[in-house]
């Protein structure tokens, strides 16, 4: 594909497909730490109207989920009728039995969130990756002739689950620079291509590395960096982890001068079946939790059954599904797609089936499988959910 534009930006949220795809192609991930992930499930309840609370927040952390594993909900009343309640997984989780969908499901039998549903009906469903690497996973912003945005670029908050905000500004001080590039006869900021194609525009191919200076120079660089220890202190175990974080917000306000680190990725995290209990869910109640084809018809996705497969096993990787997602780690794709679109049919001797029509393209499997072994890309015409 050709793109003429002197500046193009990405914007593509989590995990975006060409945004990887430019990471790759100019080593903008040198030095920094992997990016590492959560899975986001949410169900939209319209409950009966005198017991929305409109403005009404919940967050908890960690029931039902083993002590090990990161992650928490969050429930908010809409008006003028709705609730939205989510759970988001670390999927830095080790054991492959785990199911997020399946967490999720129980999470609702709480007392303080089945009395928020009670009376109420699932009407949407959906699920999204976010990022979870923080400060340390940012990569470099900027390569000739473009930049990277929001969370392409993994600019959230992790233990707030907020990137809007750092997405806006991203944006905001992007345009900026840019804005300066392109119009100034002398730019300041900016580094030019060692060659061009012959005939094309002065100020094509520029790098406006002013971008990355002015981000690191702005608030959302001081806020990242003093949340950036939070996530990576659960690998202790939930208490220390939460000893850690309360100790940072509130004593040392995450001025600390030292910084954790993480090399692997969150696929590198899975531990063999072998090594793993697997867990049994009690099964859905049908009024409150819900199994997950039933879900799935909420979510609204459709895809041309016609248009090119947009999860592709990548060259190389033929393997993979059966010799070693299958043989060693019992096929978690099976567990942690949340729209099962990852099969391996009994008896079939750990053959895999890709389901694909069922995506709700929240890009887990192109993080969590074995090796990475799943190529996403954007469907034809978006398919019902984000790219
Ligand atoms: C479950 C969950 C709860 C969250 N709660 C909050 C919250 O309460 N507050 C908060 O501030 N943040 C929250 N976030 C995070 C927030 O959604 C993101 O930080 C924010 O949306 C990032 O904005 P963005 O513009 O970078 O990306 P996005 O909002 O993801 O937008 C990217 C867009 O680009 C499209 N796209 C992707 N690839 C392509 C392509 N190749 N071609 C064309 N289009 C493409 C996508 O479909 C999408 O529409 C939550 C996230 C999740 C998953
Ligand atoms: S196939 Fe992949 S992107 Fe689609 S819903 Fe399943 S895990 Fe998410």
């Amino acid at each position: 594909m050709e793109i003429l534009g002197k500046q193009t930006l990405f914007a593509e949220g989590v995990r975006g497909s060409c945004s990887e795809d430019l990471m790759a192609r100019f080593n903008l991930r040198e030095g920094k730490d992997p990016q590492t992930y959560g899975l986001g499930i949410k169900e939209v309840w319209r409950i009966p109207a005198e017991k929305c609370r409109p403005g009404y927040i919940q967050h908890t952390f960690g029931w039902p989920l083993p002590t090990d594993v990161y992650g928490g909900s969050f429930l908010y009343h809409m008006e003028p009728d709705l609730v939205l309640v989510g759970f988001a997984v670390g999927l830095d989780y080790a054991n492959p039995y785990l199911s997020p969908y399946q967490e999720f499901q129980q999470w609702k039998h709480h007392p303080l969130v089945r009395a928020h549903l009670e009376g109420g009906e699932c009407i949407q469903y959906g699920a999204r990756c976010i990022n979870e690497g923080g400060f340390q996973s940012v990569p470099k912003l900027t390569f000739p002739g473009g930049a990277l945005l929001g969370c392409s670029a993994g600019f959230l908050n992790v233990p707030k689950i907020k990137g809007t905000h750092t997405a806006m500004k991203s944006g905001m001080v992007a345009a900026d620079a840019i804005y300066q590039a392109l119009t100034s006869e002398t730019p300041m900021n900016v580094v030019r291509p060692a060659k061009k194609p012959e005939g094309a525009d002065e100020k094509a191919g520029l790098e406006v590395v002013g971008y990355q200076k002015d981000m690191e120079n702005s608030w959302v660089w001081e806020e990242l960096k003093s949340v950036r220890n939070y996530h990576p202190s659960f690998k202790a175990g939930l208490l220390p982890g939460i000893m850690y974080s309360g100790l940072s917000a509130f004593v040392l306000r995450g001025k600390e001068p030292w910084t954790f680190r993480n090399h692997k990725k969150d696929c590198e995290k899975t531990k063999p079946a072998a090594e793993c209990t697997p867990i049994t869910y009690p099964k859905p109640d049908g009024k409150l939790s819900f199994d997950l084809l039933t879900n799935l018809a909420r979510s609204g996705t459709n895809h041309e059954g016609d248009q090119p497969a947009h999860l592709r096993i990548k060259p190389g990787k033929e393997h993979v599904p059966t010799d070693v997602s299958y043989k060693i780690y019992a096929g978690p794709e099976g567990r942690f797609c949340p729209a099962r679109v990852y099969e391996y049919p009994e008896g079939e001797n750990g053959k895999l089936v890709i389901n694909a029509q069922n995506c709700v393209h929240c890009k887990c499997c192109s993080i969590k499988t074995p090796e990475e072994y799943i190529k996403w890309t954007v469907p034809e015409a978006g398919g019902g959910g984000p790219a």
